[in-house]
């Protein structure tokens, strides 16, 4: 079979790999809060030395177009693999001490078999094995990963680095059982093939890791849309949309919706007396508290300042009255413990409403609750009130509280 024209590909090696390492490089600087970007770009810099002192054979000396040109590739390519291990959270110690191990091995190796023992063959060999160790030992490492955000794009990198020990193994075996080669230049195609699947793991891992960091810029920036900075729970900006949804699901499904809105009793109080950031830690211990006792489908949010919401599809008034009062207990005792020793007792108040019409909205609902709250808190606080009209369709909740 024809081969490769060796200097063409070790050209574009040269290209790819100056404009990748400048684009890896670019990416570090306007994202240092991915990891593993500078080791690509460097990794890929090292890729066009190699291939363009491989690429000048004959015109240079061997130690520079043999020894430095495969020493540059090898470690360009152990650079990638920390690149890609550094970008994925993942140990990197065992790969790192097997690097030198392997530099070193091939720095020896090279030298005995350019200037001692000259062998085309054995030199390809054992620069094909290293190749093939990196590329077996990175896919399983992407593979095994269980990151789900990355999942999709790092997978396709897995198997780019499969194809590459793949091939790095068809030419071990090649260089250990074809005759003699004289010439690097005009050797058989499997050795320009190995050239390409170079310059694919350089394509994929540059494609990959970008897409899969821009994927996680795209996830955080829906996750601060959503989520409420302080408290880890929905926004209201989150919850509206749930809630609205929940709504017309519920009038189409002919199912009770409940909704509970709650506000903690003379907060101001507690920011006045102890300062802003007791208050926030406050918020932060309430939320916890409700969290920890809802159910699968609840919706749980911080609508603003120190008022929650809690949505509670298919339950009907008697439930969600249950529910309320469990949470007032939940946040009534015990008392909140806070750093330094600090001792709060905190109340809230907590209106409730079930959609009781068919054509009711979302708006209309959480006024119904608002009404029911400041019946809470008219009546004293630290009670659980339900909107009149539910009250008057199941006159026995408002035993409740
Ligand atoms: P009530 O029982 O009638 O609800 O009395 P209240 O003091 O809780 O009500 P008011 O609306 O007068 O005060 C709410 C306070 O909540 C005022 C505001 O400074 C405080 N607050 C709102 N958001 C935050 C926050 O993010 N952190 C802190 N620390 N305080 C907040
Ligand atoms: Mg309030
Ligand atoms: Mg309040």
């Amino acid at each position: 079979m024809e081969g490769f024209d060796i200097r063409t590909l070790a050209l574009t090696n040269l290209l790819l790999g100056l404009f990748l390492g400048v684009g890896s490089l670019i990416f570090a600087r306007i994202h240092p809060s991915f990891r593993g970007f500078k080791a690509l770009g460097y990794s890929y810099f090292l890729f066009s030395l190699g291939f363009i002192l491989l690429g000048l054979r004959q015109y240079i000396p061997n130690l520079l177009s043999i020894i430095i040109a495969n020493l540059a590739i090898v470690i360009g390519f152990s650079l990638l693999v920390v690149g890609i291990l550094r970008f994925l959270n993942q140990e990197r110690r065992v790969f790192e001490i097997y690097s030198f191990v392997s530099f070193s091995l091939m720095l020896f190796s090279f030298v005995y078999f350019t200037y001692f023992q000259a062998s085309v063959n054995a030199r390809i060999f054992v620069m094909s094995f290293i190749v093939f160790t990196y590329s077996i030992f990175v896919s399983y490492k992407i593979l095994t990963n269980k990151d789900q955000k990355i999942l999709t794009f790092t997978r396709f990198l897995g198997f780019s680095f499969c194809i590459c020990a793949f091939v790095y193994l068809l030419r071990m075996y090649f260089a250990f059982n074809e005759p003699t080669l004289e010439n690097f230049m005009n050797a058989g195609a499997i050795h320009g093939f190995s050239l390409i699947v170079m310059q694919l793991v350089t394509i994929t891992s540059f494609f990959s890791l970008t897409v899969s960091a821009s994927q996680q810029l795209a996830n955080q920036l829906t996750t601060q849309a959503t989520v409420d900075s302080l408290t880890n729970i929905y926004n209201r900006r989150a919850f509206d949309e749930f809630a609205a949804k929940g709504v017309l699901r519920a009038q189409r499904e002919k199912t009770p919706i409940s909704l509970i809105l709650m506000d903690i009793d003379l907060f101001k109080e507690v920011n006045d007396s102890y300062g802003h950031q007791v208050g926030d830690r406050v918020l932060q211990e309430f939320s916890l508290r409700l969290t920890s006792s809802l159910r699968q489908y609840d919706i749980l949010a911080r609508y603003g300042g120190e008022e929650f919401t809690l949505l509670l599809p298919d339950t009907n008034t008697e439930t969600a009255m249950i529910i309320a009062e469990k949470l007032r207990y939940t946040i009534a005792q015990p008392v909140f413990l806070l750093e330094g020793g600090t001792e709060l007792r905190v109340t809230a108040s907590f209106g409730v409403a079930t959609n009781q019409s068919d054509n009711i909205n979302w708006q209309h609902l959480i006024s119904l609750t608002d009404q029911a709250l400041y019946h809470a808190k008219e009546s004293g606080r630290n009670c659980v009130k339900l909107h009149k009209a539910d009250v008057h369709r199941f006159p026995n909740t408002e035993k409740i509280h």
